[in-house]
């Protein structure tokens, strides 16, 4: 048994949090095309690009995108592994002492890994068509396609230092949002789907708890409303 599979029995026959019982038919019908990852191993991969390295010549040239997949994103694949291992050892060891960091490293490198497969999908050496719906979307949150090209432009340009330019779906408010990240975590995984969130800034639990945030997320366990969450998780599985 290699380190990766003793850490994934020993979490799992321990505390269950990873859906362990997967038979490998089941996990590989949650893989994403979206989100390289191999199930059966349990590790993220670098996606081939689905095109030539040339393909998007002249606007992006060869070299460049050679360096960017084959290199940049490739250690985001192996900083996620990495962080995803020592996660799955603290949770082992009951030991939690650098999840900061480890949490960091997750966020960094997940978002990379994350944005950047989704990059090489949404880019094409054939323009193809935009859907009626997201014609029809574009049209009723910008205005025109000309409007969001430009704001979309302007917005990316203007992002400061290194990051991206994100159009997204709120889905909420059931709209269409172009959004800045900085760098491209900023301890977020912009794929992610949140299910459970505890609000951690001071104003949420200032009065009752001052400085004690820990007694406050302990607290805040108590009052968590499972039905609502399983609710989240089965609809963010569709
Ligand atoms: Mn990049």
């Amino acid at each position: 048994m290699n380190k990766r599979d003793f850490l994934k029995n020993s979490i799992l026959a321990g505390t269950g949090i990873f859906a362990a019982g997967l038979s490998s038919a089941d996990a590989r019908s949650i893989v994403s095309e979206d989100l390289p990852f191999d199930a059966v191993e349990g590790v993220y991969t670098l996606p081939p690009l689905p095109y030539a390295y040339n393909a998007l010549e002249p606007h992006i040239d060869e070299k460049t995108m050679k360096l960017h997949h084959d290199l940049h994103h490739n250690s985001y694949v192996t900083g996620l592994n990495k962080a995803t291992d020592a996660v799955a050892a603290a949770i082992a060891a009951n030991d939690y002492t650098l999840i900061k960091h480890w949490e960091r490293e997750l966020a960094f490198h997940g978002a990379g890994h994350f944005l950047h497969s989704i990059f090489w999908q949404i880019m094409g050496p054939s323009a193809g068509q935009r859907s009626t719906d997201l014609e029809r979307a574009i049209a009723k949150d910008f205005g025109s396609f000309e409007n969001f090209r430009s704001y979309f432009i302007a917005s990316a340009t203007a992002v400061e230092a290194s990051g991206w330019g994100i159009l997204a779906y709120e889905p909420l408010g059931d709209k269409l949002v172009i959004l800045q990240a900085e760098k491209h975590n900023n301890l977020s995984q912009w794929t992610s789907i949140p299910l459970l969130v505890v609000d951690v800034w001071e104003h949420a639990y200032y009065l009752n708890y001052q400085n004690k945030r820990k007694d406050y997320v302990e607290a805040f366990f108590k009052i968590i409303n499972w039905d609502e969450v399983s609710r989240r998780y089965s609809q963010a599985k569709k």
